[in-house]
């Protein structure tokens, strides 16, 4: 599939100095990839954290354990030896896809100096083609490559692109529905590199088609080469590219970008993303970002309508705070539809009330549609009204800046408001839910998911539901129990005297789950079978209070809502020089498995003062909050 003949795919300046570069290169943040090749000057690369090594770590163990199936299920794949030196593992792969042989594992395919490639893909799987060989790129990854609803619906589905290990090539009809199970858009790129590279040595399909073998071991395939995403340039187009359209894209334009940066003409500058946060240049980004008062800064504003706003020529937090607030939300209510309404706005009688511009709601010919509703309560009552759009913000129509007035918002408490906290806008007063009886709980989960321990602050005392065994069903069936029946005699006793009772968490999503699936298994395991439903209704009843809730519909103060961020706005620090709930997995391994015995009593100690200074970090908030006077925020 030749690249489409359109610049957009191709490189657009002299490449030539541009190292190899891997299959993660077209997904990887620009930056990086250029300061991989041509490193900032003030800093040294950071390494990877415990919990970043203990992810990579799982992520090669589980590989490994793929290969090993694959291995008893294919006893005609080759397996390349990764101990051989780079030239001869790709000899070897070359040499097994020349014999066609039906399965090559752990390959590595031969550099591709003119596409300037280098990749190692897990499976190269050959393609029923007869006369000729081909092969198509597969990867393992360690995570979920569907959905619950799409991993129930490929079980029952013979004609489903998801395939087992054992039967791994998909048929005809396979074929011709992949895509229904989309693969997550980077896993989709590092297929479409491998693709490339066997192109490059001969051994490409003409079908190209490319498979994850994800956490549920089983084998997803997608096509390549048919136009399912979005274009990245123009947000506003309906039109489409294939995958290999987008990876053609992507990893052109980093190619431009380290040549660039080889030339001393760097073309590119950080931007915040979720990377950042594992980057190993963020010695050298997060504060330039800082000092740039980029408005990727403002929590929830991505890279797109970072991109969208810089084409404004709007780059800093203060020139975001400046647009008009009213028309932002004009534009959020009127959507892509903006240009048209203020047109039609334009030729009619300003004193019209701006319902009338509007169809009317279903039947009911005195409904007003939700949009107008919207309209009048930012001031725009009346069509004349609608004039004051700012047409730099009209200008935004279509493009992907939902939440606009919430950044200018943000914008504005960051810069002019310094990053105090704030009231937010048409809040007048502050509310934290209350009771007689307030606990504070926190839930730490090992590498598995496993929660293996629950903490719990009440009356200012620390409780803790923890096991140090190694990890699974019946550790986290067993200290769900033992958390769930402490917890139940603090309700009992609060109920017994008549007093009530809110159980604070930050975030509930972690804890959620994490109850539900310990009750799930305390229910098969202990024959706990009333656990399920009780957590359900806990879950539902306004005991259980989401704090980090209650912060954001409330409180804005132009930063991140992490608890980290949030409590030493409230005065709180942990004990711990470097909390963080990544590497606390780390820890856990050591807790359970280190052979040393003062190792593993150390980090014990470590994650319960993390996990006691969690539980105490929301009580601090809520103290915070009620002790905040309305009357005195901005
Ligand atoms: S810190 Fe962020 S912006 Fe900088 S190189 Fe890394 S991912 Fe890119």
């Amino acid at each position: 599939v030749a690249p489409r003949d359109d610049d957009r795919y191709r490189t657009r300046r002299d490449v030539s100095a541009v190292p190899l570069q891997g299959g993660y290169a077209a997904k990887r943040c620009p930056v990086r990839v250029q300061f991989d090749v041509v490193p900032p000057s003030d800093v040294d690369p950071i390494p990877p954290s415990p919990g970043e090594r203990l992810r990579m770590d799982a992520g090669n163990e589980f590989e490994v354990e793929v290969v090993a199936e694959l291995v008893k299920l294919h006893p005609e794949a080759v397996v390349i030896d990764q101990s051989l030196v780079r030239e001869a593992q790709q000899e070897a792969t070359v040499a097994a896809m020349a014999a066609g042989v039906p399965l090559v594992l752990g390959g590595w395919l031969p550099d591709d100096g003119v596409g300037h490639r280098v990749g190692r893909p897990d499976l190269l799987v050959r393609t029923p083609d007869v006369g000729t060989i081909h092969y198509w790129p597969g990867d393992v990854k360690h995570h979920l490559s569907l959905k619950r609803e799409e991993r129930e619906v490929a079980a029952l589905d013979p004609d489903s692109p998801v395939v087992s290990l054992e039967e791994l090539w998909p048929d005809p009809v396979q074929r011709e529905n992949a895509g229904a199970h989309r693969l997550r858009k980077d896993d989709a790129l590092q297929l479409a590199h491998y693709h490339r590279m066997l192109e490059a040595c001969g051994f490409a399909a003409a079908e190209p088609f490319g498979a994850i073998v994800g956490k549920e071991r089983v084998v997803v395939w997608e096509r390549l080469d048919v136009p399912v995403l979005p274009q990245t340039w123009d947000a506003s187009s309906a039109a489409k590219e294939s995958i290999l359209e987008r990876y053609d894209f992507e990893f052109s334009f980093r190619l431009d970008v380290v040549a660039a940066a080889i030339d001393g003409e760097p073309i590119v500058e950080p931007v915040l993303v979720p990377e950042c946060g594992s980057c190993p240049w963020r010695g050298h980004c997060l504060p330039e970002l800082e000092a740039a008062d980029s408005t990727s800064l403002i929590p929830r504003l991505t890279y797109k309508p970072w991109h969208v706003l810089r084409r404004l020529d709007i780059r800093t937090r203060s020139e975001l705070a400046t647009l008009d607030h009213a028309s932002a939300v004009a534009l959020d209510a009127m959507g892509s539809a903006t240009p048209d309404l203020l047109e039609r706005a334009a030729a009619l009688d300003p004193s019209m009330p701006v319902a009338d511009l509007f169809d009317p709601v279903g039947d009911d010919l005195e409904a007003t549609s939700p949009v107008a509703v919207r309209l009048e309560a930012a001031g725009f009552g009346r069509v004349g009204d609608l004039a004051r759009v700012d047409p730099r913000v009209a200008s935004l129509a279509g493009q992907p800046v939902r939440g606009l007035p919430e950044w200018i918002d943000q914008a504005w408490v960051a810069s002019v408001g310094a990053g105090v906290p704030h009231l937010r806008r048409g809040v007048a007063g502050l509310a934290v839910p209350g009771a007689d009886v307030e606990i504070d709980i926190d839930m730490e989960n090992a590498i598995d998911g496993t929660a293996y321990l629950w903490g719990a602050l009440v009356d200012g005392e620390y409780h803790a539901s923890c096991s140090w065994e190694p990890t699974g069903f019946d550790v986290a069936a067993k200290v769900f129990v033992q958390f769930w029946d402490w917890l139940h005699t603090r309700l009992r006793a609060a109920e017994e005297h008549g007093r009530t009772v809110a159980i604070y968490c930050w975030h509930q999503n972690a804890e959620a789950g994490a109850l539900k699936a310990g009750a799930a298994a305390a229910a098969d395991l202990l024959g706990r079978t009333d656990a399920p439903a009780a957590v359900d209704e806990l879950l539902a009843s306004d005991r259980f209070v989401d704090l980090l809730r209650v912060f954001r519909d409330q409180l804005i103060h132009g930063g991140g809502d992490g608890l980290k961020v949030v409590a030493p706005k409230a005065g709180f620090a942990w004990r711990d020089h470097a909390p963080s709930g990544q590497d606390s997995m780390a820890w856990h391994l050591a807790a359970v498995g280190d052979p040393d015995a003062a190792e593993r009593r150390a980090n014990r100690e470590r994650l319960l003062a993390y996990n006691e200074d969690d539980v105490r970090a929301t009580a601090a908030i809520r103290a915070w909050m009620r002790a905040l006077d309305p009357a005195h925020l901005p």
